[in-house]
């Protein structure tokens, strides 16, 4: 093995900015770099929660949808969660899981789009699998066809007959970031709506959903978001779609006077029309108090540490790790990359068990990728060190039986 980078890695902790925000969290000694599937507790998220149910459900009861905000929670969370993605207040809202807002998205562009000659709805053809699946049901729903495309074919793919594309901004497998202002210009180019799902982008780097003209978009929280497993996820509506946005799960509380109990359903103006019926309390509120771990922070200096971790990771991959052993599947150019490293690597179900008894945190997409996350608010330079070096000694050491 070469020099060792540790004190590199030191000089690295040292000048880092957000190296404070660690202690917002509840850690031990493993580096944890699987956030990008299941993000840390933040370590107030439980006195929080508490109180929720010992105060708000226990004693106040009833009284907590008004008193306690409980209603409104949904506009409320989203509008915490709009800065992070380049939203305006108004324009997401929280509840249910990613999959069913893919459906109400994808519906919803296609409604939104209607001409019969748009018989086509694109996907990304190596999606996360949820998405595609939904997509295919929402395009039969619809009297549309799903058409996969890679997302680098995609501008030859648009044409006059594409209703709607369903985009991830980064690939959960590979860690790749794609382009998503030029790829919204050209689905708009081709006259169709663009649907982005954020769930790997949002809290490790700059959206920009209204600066460039996203028209519709989901996202989960309990990945860069912390919000804890299963927490809500959102769905974000831009504001010229509002007034036409066409639900398909249209559910009494996205109706604009949910106590009038009307049989006739009058949808809600803005993003709460996204709205299906009465929100998860337990979980909603704990990603409320989860997202206060980004007070202060600003996501362009999330986006640079992410960059230097995973630059410096990769950096001690390759002076540790002996060559051939592994190759990286994420993009080497900044612009093409996400908040992780995937690493191919021949049996990598060995090694990625080996990576966890001593330490080490990441995960296995099967067969052979090791998924490493990187969450600027708690991983360190350290971090990444030890896990290339741990790595370098699990590869170096035989299969056992
Ligand atoms: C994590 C993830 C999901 C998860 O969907 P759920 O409905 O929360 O299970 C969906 N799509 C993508 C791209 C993801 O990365």
């Amino acid at each position: 093995m070469s020099e060792s980078l540790a004190p590199r890695a030191a000089a690295l902790d040292a000048a880092d900015e957000l190296a404070g925000a660690r202690k917002l969290f509840a850690l031990d000694d493993a580096v944890y770099l699987d956030g990008n599937s299941l993000g840390a507790l933040p370590a107030h998220v439980p006195d929080r929660i508490a109180d929720v149910v010992t105060r708000q459900w226990g004693q106040l009861r009833i009284r907590s949808w008004t008193e306690g905000d409980w209603w409104t929670a949904p506009e409320r969370i989203g509008d915490r969660i709009a800065p992070l993605v380049g939203a305006a207040p108004g324009r997401i809202v929280v509840g249910d899981s990613t999959s069913v807002n893919v459906f109400k998205a994808v519906v919803g562009a296609v409604r939104l789009n209607p001409d019969p000659a748009r018989t086509d709805v694109l996907v990304d053809a190596t999606t996360f699998p949820t998405d595609g699946y939904i997509a295919e049901s929402a395009a039969r729903m619809t009297g549309r066809r799903i058409v996969p495309v890679a997302p680098g074919e995609l501008a030859g793919a648009l044409g006059p007959a594409t209703a709607a594309v369903l985009l991830n901004h980064v690939d959960y497998r590979s860690g790749r970031l794609h382009d998503l202002p030029s790829l919204t210009a050209a689905v708009h180019e081709a006259g169709a709506l663009a649907v982005w799902d954020l769930c790997h982008s949002a809290g490790a780097l700059p959206v920009g959903l209204d600066a460039h003209g996203v028209d519709l978009a989901v996202g989960c929280t309990y990945k860069y978001l912390n919000g804890g497993p299963g927490s809500p996820a959102y769905l974000y509506v831009a504001q010229r779609h509002q007034a036409a946005f066409d639900s398909p799960l249209p559910g009494w509380t996205s109706h604009e006077d949910p106590f009038a109990m009307s049989h006739a359903y009058t949808p809600a103006g803005g993003a709460v029309r996204g709205r299906v019926g009465t929100p998860d309390i337990l979980s909603m509120l704990a990603l409320e108090a989860a997202l206060d771990v980004w007070d202060g922070v600003s996501i362009d200096t999330v986006r640079a540490k992410s960059l230097a971790l995973t630059d410096f990771f990769l950096e001690c991959v390759a002076a540790y790790v002996p060559e051939g052993r592994v190759t990286s599947l994420t993009p080497a150019a900044h612009a093409e990359r996400g908040s992780q490293i995937a690493l191919r690597c021949d049996e990598a179900p060995r090694v990625m068990d080996e990576l966890i008894a001593r330490g080490v945190i990441g995960d296995l997409r099967r067969p052979d990728v090791l998924r490493f996350g990187f969450t600027p608010l708690y991983v360190g330079f350290a971090d990444a060190e030890r896990a290339a070096r741990v790595l370098a000694e699990v590869l170096s050491e035989q299969p056992r039986d």
